[in-house]
């Protein structure tokens, strides 16, 4: 069974074509500036090199429109027609309080996706667009959704709940929701695998430290609280992200700088976070750099990052009741032998004892504690595809 897992953010297509009989990837791509000028698609086939596909990608449809052409091209392609795919999997920001688990696509599923992106208006629709795209290019073909907010919804109602008038909750939703979900679970559950001890057993805190950044608490394989909140500005400092500020910060600078709603939303997504602090980058690759070479924002900024991981693990085992496995991932959380160095340091209380030597590792499934850290740190590259890709087989059947 080949299942395509489609991504879609608001100007770029991210694609992975999977056979389920051993999971293994048969091509992979990803669709830049689509809906702006230069858009490019670049692809890459299982054993083959990649190719650079330069066309202009004036919607989502037209960007897919090439990816499925590609996927069946005679040089670069992987199957003879868009026949063999067995279903598509698509990732969906936000699922709201509606959808607890993946599903499979209707009509009226679509409906309630519509509803769902007045709660991330910058994130749903370019979803949206790509499951039409993919149902009129791929018609009859089965597709489900695999929410990033389903994950979070056993976080009980004392963690999701704001400390705000009670009707704007019923009224508009406003709740904690969390993202990231797909992940931390996949993680969360890779690890108890890699450990040999059921998911059910484990208090796990999943850190997902990429651009956009989260840490999870996951007690007995299940989400019971998450720093992201009613969108994913909350919680953690992130590449360009505030993370979780003094509130009453927005409503000082609004009327410091003369911002409009919009325009302070777009400073707290944009232009803020490790970014805001150093001046410099949101990509901790530049940071480490600058900072070595003695740049003092560039370190505060650092700093301030891993600070507020510490804290958010703290917490989070306070939450547990203790913990037992630390899990880092996604791109600074898989790569940044530094950061995990720094975030571990300190953390003896806790019974967690950092092996520096095997924190030497980039990328791959490795247990990065000493043997006898009573609270094991691992990291652990994460995978949404493939989740998505078991989630589209399990519902689609
Ligand atoms: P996204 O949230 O966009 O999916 P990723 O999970 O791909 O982000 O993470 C991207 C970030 O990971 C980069 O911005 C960079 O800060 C960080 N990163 C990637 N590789 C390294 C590395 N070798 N060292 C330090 N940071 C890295």
């Amino acid at each position: 069974m080949k299942v395509l897992v489609v991504n879609c953010g608001s100007s770029s297509v991210k694609y992975q074509l999977l056979n389920m009989k051993d999971e293994s990837v048969m091509a992979r791509g990803l669709a830049e500036r689509v809906g702006i000028d230069g858009s490019r698609l670049k692809h890459q086939a299982q054993g083959k090199s990649e190719v650079i596909i330069e066309k202009a990608m004036p919607d989502h449809k037209a960007a897919l429109k090439i990816i499925t052409d590609v996927l069946v091209d005679e040089k670069n392609g992987v199957i003879k027609d868009t026949k063999e795919i067995a279903a598509v999997g698509h990732r969906v920001v936000h699922g709201g309080e509606k959808f607890s688990g993946s599903v499979k696509i209707t009509d009226e599923v679509m409906e309630t996706l519509r509803e769902c992106s007045d709660l991330a208006p910058l994130h749903n629709p370019p979803n949206i667009m790509g499951i039409e795209a993919c149902r009129q290019l791929m018609p009859g073909i089965p597709m489900a959704g695999t929410f990033d907010t389903a994950f979070h919804h056993t976080i009980p109602d004392y963690a999701y709940i704001y400390p705000l008038p009670y009707e704007y909750y019923k009224k508009y939703g406003v709740r904690k929701y969390g993202f990231h979900g797909t992940s931390h679970k996949y993680v969360a559950e890779k690890a108890a695998q890699v450990l040999g001890i059921p998911v059910e057993k484990l208090k796990i805190i999943t850190c997902h430290l990429g651009n956009g950044a989260s840490i999870t608490a996951v007690d007995g394989g299940k989400s019971v609280e998450t720093s992201m909140g009613f969108t994913p500005l909350e919680g953690l400092a992130m590449g360009t992200r505030c993370g979780s500020i003094d509130p009453a910060i927005t409503a000082f600078i609004v009327e410091k700088e003369k911002m409009t709603a919009e325009q302070v939303n777009n400073m707290l997504n944009k232009r803020s976070g490790v970014l805001g602090i150093s001046g410099i980058s949101s990509d901790f690759r530049d940071l480490e750099q600058a900072a070595q070479k003695g740049d003092k924002r560039a370190q505060l900024a650092i700093d301030v990052f891993a600070y507020k991981v510490r804290k958010f693990i703290g917490s989070y085992s306070a939450v547990m009741n203790g913990v037992d496995v630390i899990v880092f991932t996604a791109g600074l959380g898989e790569n940044s032998i530094s950061m995990r160095e720094k975030i571990c340091r300190g953390f003896e209380y806790l019974g967690l004892e950092l092996d520096v030597h095997a924190n030497n590792v980039r990328g791959k499934a490795t247990i990065i504690s000493k043997p006898n850290s009573k609270v094991k740190a691992m990291v652990v590259p994460t995978n949404e595809e493939l989740m998505i890709a078991r989630d589209t087989v399990r519902i689609i059947g």
